[in-house]
């Protein structure tokens, strides 16, 4: 079984930036540009795997310049290293990046890469689904609505709905009145789309209750309400998920849960109906103990990225192909992103990806020169 498979034989780490379509503003602030840091490895095989880490220094409060640090300092010690057992591996490296989970999802990612690459099989083929799931090859990502005026939101979902997608993420959360109007847009310019709300804890509990029966006069009941109330407000959550489940809204903790540890508590606690998993809150392997507690716990689930290239996005991708238990897809941060660190070979226009013909590993060589 822990036979030894490769060794690793350079490791180096890249800071790469790229501009922006639009700022991606949330209620708690923005991105202006994607600025990642890369983890680049090579094996004695010749064979290379990448990884990434996407810091959001305004949710997360790691910083580029740390995570480019810590991952420099991992590398370093991997090198000469063999890879065998990747889990066993990875678990012995973890302590390096404690309080740097985007950190950590890099330095899993690049492992991953190189040891599906020299095995010749895609990633997703690591993954096991949980209990009661199947491996799913194709789905389709939801497309954000940045927070801004209401000109924005109409023709963001105008222009979105012609490509093709079907579920808006409506970012609300800084004005509520204006909120309102937004996603009301929204609505008629796609009316058969499915709406998802992501207040970033822009709301109390009561302020967002408010909001949710304002809107149902207005005939728009969402499918979703994402982490209404601040982080640490649990109480407020809970009656969020209460009141809106008698309405049939699911509500998904995201900011308020990023790890097992925290998973396990929500659900103990009926806190959320849903939870909003992201390798740079957990990590990857995190991730998938996530994805597999909360599946079992018949919790609802979504993978979701901070501003992620398409190297940190396909491997998401090869992540909810391989597990199968996500019914929210929220992907979408390479069309935010210009240049070639946006194109995934398996992501379409329309936001749609299909892994169903995928080759060896990610399948994404990240442009870092
Ligand atoms: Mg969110």
């Amino acid at each position: 079984m822990a036979e030894a498979l490769v060794t690793i034989r350079e490791a180096e780490v890249v800071v790469a930036t790229a501009p922006l379509v639009t700022p991606f503003r949330i209620a708690t602030g923005q991105h202006d540009r994607m600025e990642n840091v890369f983890l680049r490895l090579k094996a004695d095989n010749g064979i290379y795997g990448y990884g990434e880490a996407a810091v959001a220094s305004h949710i997360t409060g790691e910083t580029v310049t740390g995570t480019r640090d810590t991952l420099q300092a991992a590398a370093d010690r991997l090198v000469g290293r063999t890879v065998s057992d990747l889990p066993e591996l990875v678990e012995e490296f973890s302590p390096c990046f404690t309080g740097n989970h985007a950190g950590l999802a890099a330095f899993e990612a690049a492992l991953l890469d190189i040891y599906s690459r020299t095995r010749g099989i895609p990633l997703h083929a690591l993954f096991s689904p949980p209990p009661g799931c199947s491996p799913r090859y194709s789905f389709q990502s939801d497309i954000t609505i940045v927070i801004g005026s209401l000109e924005e939101a109409e023709r963001a979902a105008q222009r979105y709905a012609a490509q093709g997608f079907t579920t808006f993420k409506i970012k609300i959360g800084r004005d509520h009145e204006l909120d309102l109007v937004r996603v009301r847009a929204v609505r008629r310019a796609a009316p058969d789309s499915s709406l998802i709300l992501d207040a970033n804890m822009g709301f109390t509990a009561d302020a967002m209750l408010a909001f949710l029966r304002r809107l149902e006069g207005m005939g728009i009941r969402p499918a979703l309400v994402e982490q209404p109330v601040p982080k640490a407000d649990w109480e407020g959550l809970a009656m969020v998920t209460r009141e809106a489940a008698r309405s049939g809204i699911l509500v998904c903790a995201d900011e308020s849960v990023g790890s097992l540890a925290e998973a396990e508590r929500a659900i103990a606690s009926h806190t959320v109906s849903a939870i909003n998993i992201k390798f740079m809150k957990s990590g990857i392997a995190e991730a998938a103990r996530i994805a597999r507690f909360a599946s079992v716990h018949g919790i609802r689930l979504m993978l979701g990225a901070m501003m992620e290239s398409s190297l940190a996005i396909t491997t998401a991708a090869h992540f909810a192909a391989g597990m199968g238990c996500f019914d929210f897809i929220d992907l979408d941060t390479t069309f935010f992103i210009s240049g070639p660190f946006a194109h995934s070979p398996y992501l379409d226009a329309g936001g749609r990806f299909n892994l169903a013909a995928a080759g060896p590993g990610i399948g994404v060589a990240p442009p870092l020169g």
